[in-house]
C-alpha cells in the first residue's frame, strides 16, 4: 500500500506547480490579459462569427495536459472572440457589465489564499470584511445599523433572499398563499417572478399595478388595488418596486410606495439591482429618494460598481428577519455555531461555501476610494441625458421617456414601410459594425432600441460614435429599403 500511496503522491503533486512553473504559467496569462486591456478601446463590442466558439469542443476534457500557450489560444479564439464583449465600453445593450482590473487582483488574492468566507469561526477576518462592505452599503442607502445583508452571486439570488425573508417575516403558510396578494408592475425584472416561484409563492395573487407614461408604478392605483383587495377579504402583503427597470431604467415612486406599504402593513421589497448604486452621486440620490423606506433591497456591485460578474447584494432592514429565514444547524458545524455571536454569511443566505466575494469589492474601494465611482456614475447619468437630447433633435428619430437613470429608448420612423421592421434592420446593421452594441425591447407593441450606459469604459466618444452610426445606418436604410 505504501508503494501505491507514494505513486499517487507523485502524480497528485502535479497539482502544485513549483515557483518556476508558476512563473511560466503566470507570464503568458499576464501577457494575454495585458494585451487584451491594452487593446480594449479598439476591439469590437460585438463579433459575429460562423463558428460561435465551437472550437472549444475540439479539445475535450481528458487525461492529456495541454500547454499554457495552447490553452490561451483556445480561450482567445473560442471564448473571448465570438459574441458580446462585456468589457467593452461600446457595450450599450441590456444592462452593461463592468470588470474593473482591481477586482481581478482581488479575485487572484482570494483564490490563492482561498479564505473561507461562509462562517465566522473559519474566516473571521473575511467575514468581517464582507460585513463591513454590507454596512457601507446600508449606510449609503440610509438603512439603520441594525440591518442585515449578504453578498450574493447577483441580483437574482438577492431578490430570492429578500422575498423569502418577506415570506417568513409575514409567516405566510401554504394555506394562506391563494388569498395573499403581491403587487408589482409589468416592468419588474423576470428574476422577481422566478424568485416568487422558487419561494413557493406562485399561487399568490399577482397584481400588476398600472404604470404611468414613463413606465413607473402608478402609486394611486397601487393604493386603490390594496383597498379593494382588503375589502374583498384578501391578504395584501408584499409590494415589489424597481429602482431602475431593465427596459427603460424607470424608477418607481419609491417614497410614496414606502408610505403606502407602511400604512397598509405590506413588506416593501425594492429591486435596485441596476439602479441602486446611483445613490452614490448627488444627482442619483435625488432620483432614488426614499430607498430607506423599503424593508429589503437588492443592489448589484457587478452593475453599478463595475465589478466583474458574480457579485450582488441583498440587504434587509431588520437583521433578525433575515436570519430567521436562513439560519440552520448541522452537527458537523458545531464548532462554528459555538464560536461567537458574529453574523456568518451562511446564516443569512441559501449558500454555505461560497466564493470570497468581499475581496473583489473591497480591494478596488481601498485602492482608489469611493470618489471615482461617484464620478463615473454621474458621468453615465449625464451621458444618457446627452444622448437623449442629441437623438431627440435628430430628424427621423423619436425618443421614449426622459431617462430616470442611464437607459434611454428610441426608434427611427421611416418615411415609408413598417417602423418595426426598419428598426430591426437598423439594430442589425449597428451590431454588424460591432463598435457599439445596442439591444432592443418592445414597449406597447412598438419595437424600440435602447442605449444603456453603465460600462465604466463608456465615455463621451463612445456616445458620439453610437449617435453617428445610428444616423449613418438609418440614412443608408432609408435609401435601400
Ligand atoms: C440585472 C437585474 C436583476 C438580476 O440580477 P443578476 O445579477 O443578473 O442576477 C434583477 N433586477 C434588475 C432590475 C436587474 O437589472
Amino acid at each position: 500500500m505504501l508503494e501505491k500511496i507514494k505513486q499517487l503522491e507523485t502524480a497528485s503533486r502535479l497539482l502544485e506547480p513549483s515557483p518556476e512553473q508558476r512563473a511560466s504559467l503566470r507570464d503568458p496569462v499576464i501577457r494575454y490579459s495585458e494585451n487584451f486591456l491594452n487593446r480594449i478601446y479598439e476591439i469590437p463590442a460585438y463579433v459575429t462569427t460562423e463558428d460561435k466558439g465551437k472550437g472549444i469542443f475540439d479539445s475535450p476534457i481528458s487525461d492529456e495536459p495541454l500547454d499554457i500557450n495552447a490553452v490561451i489560444r483556445l480561450v482567445e479564439y473560442n471564448i473571448d472572440r465570438p459574441g458580446l464583449n462585456p468589457a467593452s465600453g461600446g457595450h450599450l445593450g441590456y444592462i452593461p457589465g463592468g470588470g474593473i482590473y482591481f477586482s481581478a487582483l482581488g479575485d487572484y488574492l482570494a483564490d490563492v489564499t482561498n479564505r473561507f468566507a461562509g462562517i465566522f469561526y473559519g474566516g473571521p477576518g473575511a467575514v468581517r470584511m464582507e460585513q463591513m462592505l454590507l454596512e457601507w452599503m446600508m449606510s449609503v442607502v440610509g438603512y439603520p445599523r441594525t440591518s442585515g445583508g449578504n453578498l450574493t452571486s447577483g441580483g437574482s439570488i438577492a431578490n430570492l433572499i429578500g422575498i423569502v425573508a418577506a415570506r417568513d417575516a409575514y409567516n405566510l403558510k401554504a394555506k394562506d398563499v391563494e388569498r395573499s396578494a403581491i403587487y408589482l408592475t409589468s416592468q419588474a425584472h423576470h428574476s422577481v417572478d422566478k424568485a416568487i416561484r422558487i419561494a413557493g409563492l406562485k399561487e399568490c395573487i399577482l397584481r400588476y399595478v398600472p404604470v404611468d407614461e414613463r413606465y413607473r408604478m402608478d402609486a394611486k392605483a397601487l393604493e386603490q388595488m390594496i383597498h379593494s383587495d382588503k375589502s374583498a377579504g384578501l391578504h395584501p402583503w408584499l409590494v415589489i418596486a424597481s429602482a431602475g427597470t431593465t427596459d427603460v431604467g424607470a424608477v418607481d415612486p419609491i417614497a410614496t410606495i414606502g408610505d403606502i406599504a407602511r400604512t397598509h402593513r405590506l413588506w416593501f421589497h425594492l429591486d435596485a439591482a441596476y439602479g441602486g448604486f446611483f445613490v452614490l452621486c448627488e444627482e442619483g440620490k435625488k432620483i432614488l429618494k426614499g430607498m430607506e423606506k423599503s424593508d429589503s433591497l437588492v443592489m448589484d456591485p457587478h452593475k453599478g460598481l463595475f465589478l466583474p460578474y458574480g457579485t450582488g447584494a441583498a440587504i434587509i432592514k431588520e437583521r433578525k428577519k433575515l436570519s430567521d429565514a436562513f439560519w440552520y444547524q448541522a452537527s458537523y458545524l458545531e464548532d462554528a455555531a459555538k464560536s461567537s455571536d458574529e453574523i456568518s454569511p451562511a446564516d443569512v443566505s441559501p449558500e454555505l461555501t461560497k466564493h470570497f466575494r468581499g475581496m473583489r469589492l473591497w480591494l478596488p474601494l481601498k485602492l482608489v476610494g469611493v470618489q471615482p465611482f461617484r464620478a463615473a456614475l454621474e458621468e453615465k447619468l449625464l451621458l444618457t441625458r446627452y444622448a437623449y437630447g442629441q437623438i431627440k433633435q435628430t430628424p427621423g428619430f423619436e425618443v421614449g421617456p426622459f431617462p430616470d437613470l442611464s437607459v434611454m429608448t428610441f426608434r427611427y420612423i421611416p418615411r415609408r414601410g413598417d417602423a418595426n421592421v426598419f428598426n430591426q434592420r437598423l439594430i442589425e446593421e449597428v451590431v454588424r459594425d460591432g463598435k457599439v452594441f445596442l439591444s432592443s425591447t418592445r414597449l406597447d407593441g412598438k419595437f424600440v432600441l435602447r442605449i444603456a450606459v453603465l460600462c465604466f469604459r463608456t465615455h463621451l466618444n463612445t456616445i458620439e460614435y453610437a449617435i453617428d452610426i445610428l444616423k449613418r445606418k438609418a440614412k443608408q436604410l432609408e435609401e435601400t429599403m
